[in-house]
């Protein structure tokens, strides 16, 4: 099947007891057993849930892969997914990864003994000084988070797997439907389906997805003995949402790109960061790993903070708000949200200034999106 006619059948079918279209909400804890050591496919919804099989069977039919299992959050997708480093290990990470993600890998590294070297992954010679006896591992965050920095799939992963070492991506920014890491190479793909797999804003949630008999036990083992897993009525709704990924995708593209070149031709604004524009150094990278460009946009503003926070609190239609890939637009400062979790020394080694702006374009009518901008930058 096509990736769009999967996006509304893939793991879905009519219910055996009354034949309901839409998947229903198992919310059950437990699960009756027909008989002494027989269940009937479930016994305890840690370990298993018939709708969330659904969600994870739509998973890993979207990512291409043999097995996907859905998790509470991106977050305990990301700190699931690092229960398979052991005390001692080392993992490279790239520098300027989700603020979460940094947080959760430095905590880590303090915690269980686990090494994190936080480098700019686009310099693939460069990787090499940081591997030895010890590296585990290799996370990649592409596009990047605010400043849509690329990580060439295919050649980091080619890198990992001459050295034994696994390729984690991390595959929020674009969705499955724009960026299909496991034909780049990757070993587990991590998502936030808060973001726009479910693209609603109305239910946080993640999932781990793998490629490998031996990865997809041990993920699952992780998940059932962690207890990360994501609840019935969650994983319903990121399944409802993904049945129009595809329409909402290419609106927020279409969008995105509109609001970009708008920013690009703006005298106050020094910056666009968007995959999209030919300007972008890495412009060819994306048209080569991505199926389309995505929905985040983010920009440098000219003037100092009294400028930037005026147009933060200056649109109508883009909220302030953190989070992206909702419907609705959103407008926020990484430097005191998103990555405020990050040390400020970290965010300007990775090159997030305090002017950086960042946008998750909605899918509302562009000429809106466009006139708010113009008015808060007036
Ligand atoms: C939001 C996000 C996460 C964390 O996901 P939550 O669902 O908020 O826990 C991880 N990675 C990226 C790239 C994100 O945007």
């Amino acid at each position: 099947m096509s990736f769009q006619t999967d996006t509304i059948h893939a793991g879905v079918a009519p219910d055996k007891a009354y034949g309901a279209i839409m998947t229903p909400i198992y919310q059950s804890s437990t699960f009756v057993f027909e008989d002494i050591g027989k269940t009937r496919g479930f016994d305890y919804t840690r370990s298993g849930n018939p709708t969330r099989k659904a969600l994870e069977d739509s998973l890993a039919a979207l990512e291409g892969c043999s097995c996907a299992v859905a998790v509470t959050t991106g977050m305990a997708a990301i700190a699931t997914v690092m229960h398979l480093f052991q005390s001692g290990g080392e993992i490279i990470c790239t520098d300027d990864c989700y603020g979460g993600t940094a947080r959760l890998l430095s905590t880590f590294a303090e915690h269980f003994n686990i090494r994190v070297h936080f480098i700019n992954l686009r310099n693939i010679e460069g990787i090499s000084e940081y591997v030895n006896e010890k590296t585990r591992a290799i996370w990649i965050e592409t596009p990047s988070n605010p400043l849509l920095n690329l990580v060439d799939i295919a050649a980091v992963t080619a890198f990992a797997k001459a050295r034994g070492l696994l390729s984690i991506v991390d595959n929020t920014f674009l969705s499955p439907y724009l960026q299909q890491p496991f034909k780049l190479g990757a070993d587990i793909v991590v998502h936030s389906t808060t973001k726009y797999l479910n693209g609603h804003s109305d239910v946080v949630g993640g999932a781990i997805l793998s490629n490998h008999p031996d990865l997809d036990e041990k993920l699952k083992f992780l998940v059932n003995a962690l207890g990360t897993c994501a609840q019935p009525f969650d994983c319903w709704l990121v399944l409802r949402g993904i049945k129009t990924l595809v329409p909402r995708m290419k609106e927020h593209e279409r969008n995105a790109r509109i609001v970009a070149e708008f920013l690009d031709s703006h005298a106050k604004v020094t910056r666009v960061f968007y995959p999209g524009l030919e300007s972008h150094p890495q412009h060819e990278l994306a048209r080569r790993q991505q199926r389309g460009f995505g929905g985040m946009v983010s920009f440098e503003l000219t003037g100092g903070q009294a400028e930037v926070e005026r147009v933060l609190r200056g649109t109508r239609i883009f909220a302030l708000a953190e989070s992206l890939g909702g419907v609705e637009s959103l407008i926020e400062h990484p430097a005191t949200m998103s990555h405020a979790s990050m040390s400020s020394e970290h965010r300007l080694a990775a090159g997030i200034t305090d002017s950086v702006i960042r946008l998750s374009v909605g899918i509302e009518d562009p000429d809106d999106l466009v006139a708010d901008l113009r008015q808060a930058l007036a």
